[in-house]
């Protein structure tokens, strides 16, 4: 077959090495090139197939297409992010531009979208027939099947929507503003280590800026009510006034770019290929949430204005600027948080360990040490054991260093094919422990770990696909955060949480304590959920209608007004600096959505018990294993025993002290 020839001469030239030892530099820039070539030989010879179209001839090399961009891809996306040599990260970011542009060309390729079409998969398995079916809707999404000035019109729009998603996130960097202190008095409540690093300078003035490291703890801890309202306008207002004219020109964009390709707005357009599927179906979530958070809210509400009162008699409501600061008094002065004594049951080394432990314990499976090349000495290499055959492999880059990413992240490597190549992931975290495997974390960083550990799970878990689309976290948007969530769920247990919490002495943590930590942890719910529905109903309310004569302003201060119980502080413009609304668009209700699935998913093991292994088996067969070989709402109900419902996250809203243990007032 044509095909298989273009193959393996791109294998030829990958293994027709020089016979010294190239440096790693070239290696990755040849076999870059390598990989882009290969792959668009493939897409070119399958453009101009013109044998019969088959699965074997069409599918099976689109499938190879997709598991060599996808190769080259993830590991541009990886090395770019975290490779400690410059020039490797260079290759990789200009990789991912080459990528990018290919797979547009791909998606936008009529004769490809044709030969596709022309496959007969009438005889042919179910996850054959689901791999067709969704190639030939991303297609159609993409506007291959319009005329072809259209298709000039779409690309020429998603050129221009690049660039202003770019110069949105590029003014809201940029412009960073500060307000001024006169005294240190005006630090009163700030954490030591704060104060230190903000002396006043040679003019007596201390200057705090709208960064997250300076803004932040301003926010939770300052007393100085004043300072802290002036430091939030600042931060509000953040690319104002010129991201709202940016904004709008997207929004314009976007409902332009759905209209050409068959959808009514950008909203319809996004939510049909998630679980929600419809702008419908996120309207009546988002209010359907509110209603149920409501009371929960108001009686929070109402604790956090007692205690205004005790600072200012005459306040009669809280306001945005005061809700963080308000929360952390009463949530220590209530639950009796000690956050120094709770951080010494955090050992990195221990938690690590008791992470592989609890996983060994819902699923049976065993780690060893994986002897491979990695791309920094702090790195570490596994593999994952089932039985006695190893199903997946995943390194371990866990401490800062320079010119790292940030954040926390899984990423995946390679997906899994059945019988084919193993799944390889990734896990990119910032935690302390470098040095010293007894170095202490917060409990936030244990629950981060462990989430984006859930993700790793969820990639090599489903890596035995026999279609590559399907491998992976390769399922709705709106469901993939799910799972991760859920596992969360461990370490708000006395019981759970204890493989991973040992103290210098061999203490594990004692249970009293994790139960002042989750009450602690579920004051505010009620205020942080209908402020989220605040947002999801600004996000979708932009999005499902005609945006020419939109005032950005007004909509958000109303729906402001009418879903948060924290009025819209006159002066200030969120909007400007709020990047979901690009990132997200309509749905940014995705969080809660998928906190929906997680709290439901969570129930059988809350029946069950929380380490009961045929439960995690069940779970691991039928969701995580299943990968995107099912729509998201088949894989719960084949889970569950049912349709997903919303009930679990309703309850657990609604629940209120007792079921909790805590000291809820
Ligand atoms: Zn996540």
């Amino acid at each position: 077959m044509k095909f298989s020839t273009s193959i393996a001469v791109a294998l030829l030239l990958l293994f027709v090495a020089p016979a010294q030892a190239e440096s790693e530099v070239e290696r990755y820039r040849s076999e870059s090139s390598n990989e882009l070539a290969q792959a668009r030989d493939i897409f070119q010879s399958l453009e101009k197939l013109a044998e019969e179209k088959t699965v074997e001839s069409v599918l099976v090399p689109l499938n190879e297409l997709e598991v060599v961009l996808g190769k080259t891809a993830s590991r541009a996306s990886l090395f770019y992010n975290v490779h400690p040599s410059q020039e490797i990260r260079d290759i990789a970011e200009n990789q991912q531009k080459e990528i990018t542009k290919l797979g547009s060309e791909i998606n936008l390729s009529r004769p490809l979208y044709e030969v596709c079409k022309a496959v007969d998969v009438a005889e042919a398995d179910p996850q054959t027939k689901r791999y067709l079916e969704h190639t030939l809707r991303d297609f159609r999404r993409s506007g291959v099947n319009q005329p072809e000035d259209v298709r000039n019109k779409i690309k020429l729009l998603n050129d221009e929507l690049t660039v202003l998603g770019q110069e949105l996130s590029l003014n809201t960097r940029k412009d960073v503003r500060s307000i001024t202190l006169t005294s240190t008095n005006d630090l009163a409540g700030l954490p030591e280590d704060y104060i230190a690093a903000h002396l006043p300078d040679e003019n007596g003035k201390i200057t705090i800026t709208t960064d997250y490291p300076d803004y932040l703890p301003f926010n939770r801890y300052a007393e100085n009510d004043e300072k802290r309202l002036e430091l939030y306008k600042e931060f509000k207002n953040r690319a104002y006034p010129r991201n709202g004219e940016v904004l709008k020109q997207i929004l314009i964009k976007r409902y332009e770019l759905a209209n050409l390709i068959g959808y009514k707005n950008y909203a319809e357009y996004v939510t049909e290929t998630k679980m929600v599927e419809t702008a419908a179906t996120v309207r009546e979530f988002i209010d359907k949430v509110s209603a149920i958070a409501r009371p929960r809210a108001d009686a929070e509400y109402a604790v956090l204005l007692k205690r205004l009162q005790q600072i200012d008699p005459k306040a009669a409501e809280v306001g945005d600027w005061q809700k963080t600061y308000l929360q952390e008094l009463v949530r220590k002065e209530l639950f009796e948080v000690d956050a120094k004594k709770i951080r010494s049951y955090f050992q990195f080394g221990k938690v690590r360990d008791g992470i592989f432990d609890l996983t060994t314990a819902l699923y049976g499976v065993t780690f060893r040490p994986w002897d491979t090349e990695v791309w920094h000495e702090d790195v570490q290499a596994y593999e994952l054991v089932d039985g006695d055959k190893v199903i997946g492999r995943f390194y371990l880059d866990l401490h800062p260093r320079e010119n790292k990413y940030k954040h926390a992240a899984h990423f995946d490597l390679q997906a899994g094919l059945a019988e084919k190549q193993l799944p390889v992931s990734a896990l990119i975290c910032n935690f302390p422990g470098k040095d010293d495997e007894s170095a202490l974390m917060e409990h936030s960083q244990v629950e981060t770990f462990l989430h984006e550990f859930g993700h790793l799970l969820h990639h090599l878990f489903s890596g035995n696909q026999k279609w590559i689309r399907f491998s992976g976290i390769a399922t709705e948007l709106d469901f993939i955060e799910a799972p991760s969530q859920m596992l969360e769920e461990w370490v708000w247990n006395a019981e759970t949480l204890k493989m991973l919490a040992i103290n210098a002495e061999g203490e594990p943590i004692p249970s009293e304590m994790v139960e002042s930590m989750v009450a602690a942890k579920e004051f505010g719910t009620g205020l942080f959920v209908t402020h989220q529905m605040f947002y999801a109903a600004t996000s979708i309310s932009i999005y499902d209608r005609d945006p020419t004569d939109l005032d950005l302003s007004k909509t958000m201060n109303g729906l402001q007004d009418k879903y948060s119980l924290f009025k819209h502080v006159p002066g200030t413009h969120m909007y400007a600096n709020f990047g979901h609304l690009y990132g997200y668009s309509a749905m940014y209700c995705t969080y809660m959505w998928s906190q929906v699935i997680a709290k439901d998913l969570f129930s059988r093991f809350e029946e069950a018990g929380m380490l009961d292994r045929e439960t995690a088996t069940d779970y691991r067969n039928k969701i995580l294993a299943a990968g995107g070989s099912k729509d998201a709402a088949d894989l719960v109900e084949d889970f569950l025993g049912r349709p997903y419902s919303f009930e679990p996250f309703a309850n657990w809203l609604k629940s209120d002290v007792e079921q909790h243990g805590g000291k809820r007032p």
